[in-house]
């Protein structure tokens, strides 16, 4: 979902961008007012995440997945280790894409309690091999929605690199608790396409030699994240978002939206006798609420009911079934407030 009032913008400047009679797509990424552009969105996203002078802002392509490969890439030679938390889909994926490079070592997992609700690991220093080159984990899995409050330390002090497709910009941050920060756009930034890499300059300049151009975190700082045609309209939206979140009071604003909106969904939850959350309170994402019904052979029913009233995309990740509410930056109180009460209104009748 993006924010509407950005959609609006871009639909009035979709034939005539700044006054030059053409839309952005149109235009060359190397003159001056794409450059500008460029310029302004690195600066707005500097100060929306608080991000000091020794971290590189990357423009990439390629998205959540490419950054797998990109970070073993740059930051390992070949026979490297490195240490990764497992907390569901997207932790699993990037381990797979990092085998193809080093040694990916799983050392912390998320876990079920005896009451069946899933954590993630409680460790705030991972136990990890002195070896280790680097600990990867995802802040927020975004199909089982599981979130650490917390940011986890190696214990071998190696940087620590985390996957934020699905939570950056949902709260503020402390940049300098990470080495590599990325996300693919497409949840809480902008269209699909872009990938950003917030890198910790002392980072750059190891990348193998055979690291592709476009993945090589050194390259694209060089060339100013233009090595070669960069994704310029998902550059461009990405920009409006920036400027959006500001215009709403920054991070801290946007953080006590988001806490409100998923308080009030897990609240829905826990009152019902009819909705549950298998998520424990100490692991559960702002970002991504799966749920389940009582007796899942309602769930077809609850989808289309849903759907009537305008709900899409509640439906689960087949691999762990039942539903999912994304409530992304761009999902407004009133959406979630329209769900609550779809849900409760289907407990009463169907329930
Ligand atoms: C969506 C997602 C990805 C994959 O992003 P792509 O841009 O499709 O490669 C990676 N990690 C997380 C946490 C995601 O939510």
């Amino acid at each position: 979902m993006l924010p509407a009032p950005v959609l609006e913008k871009a639909q009035k400047e979709m034939l005539d961008w700044q006054g030059l009679g053409t839309s952005v797509m149109e235009v060359s990424h190397r003159g001056k007012e794409f450059i500008a552009l460029a310029d302004k969105a690195e600066r707005d996203l500097r100060s929306l995440l608080n991000i000091s002078d020794s971290y590189k802002v990357l423009f990439m392509h390629g998205g959540g997945r490419g950054q797998f490969a990109a970070v073993p890439q740059n930051l390992t030679t070949q026979g490297d280790r490195a240490a990764f938390v497992d907390t569901g889909v997207w932790s699993k994926k990037a381990v797979e894409e990092a085998n193809r490079f080093i040694g990916a070592d799983v050392v912390a997992s998320s876990y079920q309690d005896q009451s069946g609700l899933w954590h993630v690991p409680q460790d705030k220093v991972v136990e990890v091999a002195s070896s280790a080159r680097y600990l990867h984990y995802c802040p927020n899995e975004t199909i089982e929605g599981l979130e650490f409050n917390f940011v986890p330390k190696a214990s071998n002090n190696a940087p620590v690199i985390a996957d934020m497709s699905s939570t950056i910009l949902s709260r503020p941050i402390q940049v300098d608790d990470f080495g590599i920060i990325y996300a693919g756009a497409q949840k809480n930034i902008g269209p699909s396409g872009l990938a950003v890499a917030i890198v910790r300059e002392d980072l750059l300049g190891q990348a193998r030699k055979d690291t592709p151009a476009i993945l090589n975190y050194s390259l694209t700082d060089e060339f100013d994240s233009m090595y070669n045609t960069p994704p310029t309209y998902s550059w461009y939206l990405a920009g409006l978002v920036f400027e959006w979140l500001l215009e709403q009071g920054g991070l801290s604003a946007v953080e006590k939206i988001n806490q409100h909106k998923a308080e009030c969904l897990y609240q829905c939850i826990d009152n019902s006798d009819f909705f549950n959350s298998q998520v424990a309170q100490d692991s559960r994402s702002w970002m991504n609420v799966p749920f389940q019904l009582g007796d899942s052979s309602l769930d077809a029913l609850f989808l289309s009911e849903a759907e009537k009233q305008g709900l899409r995309a509640l439906k689960g990740h087949r691999i762990v079934g039942g539903m999912r509410a994304s409530i992304y930056n761009a999902m407004p109180l009133s959406g979630v407030k329209t769900l609550i009460e779809f849900m409760n209104e289907f407990e009463r009748t169907r329930g």
